[in-house]
Order: C-alpha cells, then structure tokens, then sequence
C-alpha cells in the first residue's frame, strides 16, 4: 500500500473521525448538561472490557494502555492534580503512548511483562528527569538563557517528538492497533490543552471504543483474511459460498511445479511469489473474487457469469501471469537459513512461474462443494495437459 494511503487509512482518518466525533458529542452535551454526569462510569466499563478482551486475544499494548487510563482516570476523579504534577502526569503519559507506539504487541501473561514494567518505569524517571530540569532552568531569568534551553524546559520538544516518532511509526506499520494507540496520543493531548472543551469521560469512552472496534477488525481479518497473501481465506469462501445465488462459475487455480521452485529459490522466495501471484489474480476482470483456497491453490468466483464468459478473463490472466518477469532480488544472507545461503542465486535474476486453471459452471447442483469438485477434475486435466492452460 503507498505511503500516502497508509497515512490516510491509518492516521488522517481516525483522527478526523475523532475530530468529527468530538464536535458532534459537544454540540450534543450543550444541549443535554443533565445527562453528562451519567457517562462519569462508562469509561470503567468500557476500559475494563478492552482490557480483558486484549487480555484475551493477546493485544499486549491495548491492555496495557487501557489498565494504565483506568488508573488514571479514577485517580484523577478521586484528587485532582495540581497543575505541576499535571505537566509531569501528561508527559509521562505522553513517553508511555510512544514507548507502546513503537513496542511489540505481546502476551501480557509472561515474561514480557517485566520488560513492559521496566520501559513503563523508565517513562516515570525520563519524566522525573525533565521536572527536575525544568525547575533547575526556571531558577534562573528564562531571558538569559539560550532559547534551545528555553525549549527543552517546555513540553513542546517531548511533545513534538512523541508525535513525530508515533506518525511515522503508525503510517510505517499500518495496522489498526498502530492506528489507535496514534488515536491515544491524539486524545491525551485534547485533554492536556483543551481540558474544559470536552468531559474526559466521553473521551475515554471514545478510545475505548476505538479500542474494541479495532480487536472486532483485527478479529475478522484472522478469521476471513489469509495472512500471507492478504487474500480472503478459505473461510471467507465457505461463507460466501452459503449466500451464492443459482447462477455461477468457479475456478481454482494452481501454481505450476511450486515445490520444485521452492526447492531451487528457497521458501521466502516461494512467498513473495505467492503474494505477487494473489495480487496479480486481485486484478482478474468479470467480477472474479479470489481466495485462498489453501498452499498454492486459488479460487475465483464469478457470480451470474457463464462459462463462455468468464473463458477469456481467465485466459488473459494466466498470459499476464506467465509473462511476467519475476526479478529475484538478493535479499542479502541475513536472516536466511543454512540451506537457503547455500543456493545460489544471482542478485536481481528474473524468473517466470505458470499457472494451470480448471473452471466449473453451476449446472443446477444442489452444493456449491460439487461446482467446485468439477472446477478441480478441469484443473487436473489442465496440469494432465502439459500445465499453463485453462481447462474446463
Ligand atoms: P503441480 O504443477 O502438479 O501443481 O506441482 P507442484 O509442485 O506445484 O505441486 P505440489 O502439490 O507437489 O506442491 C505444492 C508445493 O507448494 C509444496 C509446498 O512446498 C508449496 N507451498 C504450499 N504452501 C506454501 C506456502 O505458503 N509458501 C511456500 N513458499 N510454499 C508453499
Ligand atoms: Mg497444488
Ligand atoms: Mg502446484
């Protein structure tokens, strides 16, 4: 995905959408004064419910984040904070949100948690460090000192830091965890600067919302997204396949001698081909949707197609496949197994692999299992046939 893309999706948006969240939540509590202090417990609600559930699915970071805004929020609605103590909590808070931002999500349950306490503790101390110098620099006439000094003793310089590194660290690795804890920075420092715009409560109940949508997503992407390919699964397909109409045509596709390209190029290579075949089958024309039927077996469907149809798409897709020049690029010895460092491969080498297509129409069958079962038979003829064809 380009840069540009990713820095909509995973940061513009969800913050814009916060903004708008925001400026129709306050027009709404204009009006409805009465009802904000009945929000006052969501926030315990909802926190704990991201919490247990990250717990739960092993989202290291968005546990952590919501125990750590539980705790704050209920001690910041037992004993307000003097306003020192504010500076230092925001930016403590503000180290932590980029400790998490650039972390790895782990099970929260082992030996990583020490390692979580340690950086959460050092966020503590970095934050200690910047009051202590902060009040030492304030002894003297600000006038008199350099204006770089004047800066660090300002929040301005963490603050602008924090953001820059979560920013680039979220459009980087785009995904919807990255995105929401960018969302946490963002709702941390609303707070921060415009404290009386808006009730903390209705904002944490925001994020913490945010947070169970983006475990509801990353739910769904396991259980319908292959990982590797980005391809829907297998299961998208059987759940699609329930709510098919009467009239359709099914292909599966099937990557040529793969084992032997994987025993010459290496696994990694074999991946990377995998994902450059999905994308390229993405593309296929006449509505095709494409699956990952399992190792390196495609499936399209083509609802209310016939054979005669859908024919040609399938034609001009294997020609675009088996045309394309695969540049094999050196991927340097790092990181690669013994055996992998052993084979020899020239750096930016082109290769072409071929597929074998066998498609099915619906005939009236009762299962779309059967469809699929005829579209496997042509695929078998297409291998029997000397591969590189479709067949059906
Ligand atoms: P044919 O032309 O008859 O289809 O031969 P083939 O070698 O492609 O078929 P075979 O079923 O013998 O081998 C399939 C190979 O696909 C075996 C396995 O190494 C490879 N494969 C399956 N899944 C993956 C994967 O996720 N990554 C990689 N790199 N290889 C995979
Ligand atoms: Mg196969
Ligand atoms: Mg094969």
């Amino acid at each position: 995905m380009p840069v540009l893309e990713r820095s909509l999706r995973y940061l513009f948006v969800p913050i814009i959408l916060a903004f708008i969240g925001i400026a129709v939540i306050q027009q709404l509590t204009a009006t409805w004064q009465g009802w904000l202090p009945r929000f006052d417990d969501l926030p315990y609600y909802l926190l704990s419910l991201s919490a247990v559930l990250a717990l739960q699915f092993k989202c290291g970071r968005i546990s952590y984040l919501s125990l750590l805004l539980l705790l704050y929020y209920h001690l910041s609605q037992t004993e307000p904070l003097s306003s020192f103590d504010r500076d230092q909590v925001f930016l403590t808070g503000t180290l932590i949100i980029t400790f998490f931002a650039i972390s790895k999500d782990r099970n929260p349950i082992s030996i990583h948690f020490f390692k979580v306490l340690l950086g959460i503790c050092a966020c503590f101390a970095l934050a200690f460090i910047w009051k202590a110098g902060a009040e030492g620099l304030s002894s003297f006439n600000m006038t008199q000192l350099p204006s770089t000094l004047n800066l660090i003793a300002s929040l301005y310089l963490p603050i602008g830091i924090s953001c820059i590194v979560i920013s680039i660290y979220t459009v980087w690795h785009a995904t919807g965890t990255n995105s929401t804890i960018a969302l946490t920075q963002f709702i941390w420092l609303f707070n921060y600067y415009l404290p009386n715009d808006m009730s903390f409560a209705i904002l944490l109940s925001m994020l913490a919302a945010a947070y169970l949508f983006s475990m509801l997503f990353a739910l769904y992407d396991l259980a319908y997204k292959d990982e590797l390919t980005g391809l829907a699964s297998r299961r998208a397909l059987n759940t699609m396949a329930l709510s098919l109409n009467k009239h359709y045509c099914v292909a599966m596709v099937d990557i040529d001698h793969f084992k032997s390209f994987n025993d010459t190029y290496g696994h990694d290579v074999g991946d990377q081909v995998l994902r450059l075949v999905a994308k390229k089958l993405s593309k296929v024309k006449g509505g095709g949707q494409v699956f990952r039927y399992g190792g390196e077996e495609f499936t399209i469907v083509f609802e209310s197609k016939n054979i005669e149809r859908v024919l040609p798409h399938l034609e001009e897709i294997r020609q675009k496949i088996g045309q394309y020049n695969i540049v094999l690029r050196d991927q340097g010895r790092k990181g690669k197994s013994k055996l992998d460092r052993n084979r020899k491969q020239k750096p930016n080498q082109t290769v072409n692999i071929t597929i074998s297509i066998g498609v099915a129409e619906q005939r009236g069958e009762t299962s779309f299992e059967k469809t699929l079962k005829r579209a496997d038979e042509a695929l078998y003829k297409a291998k029997n046939n000397g591969r590189n064809c479709v067949f059906a």
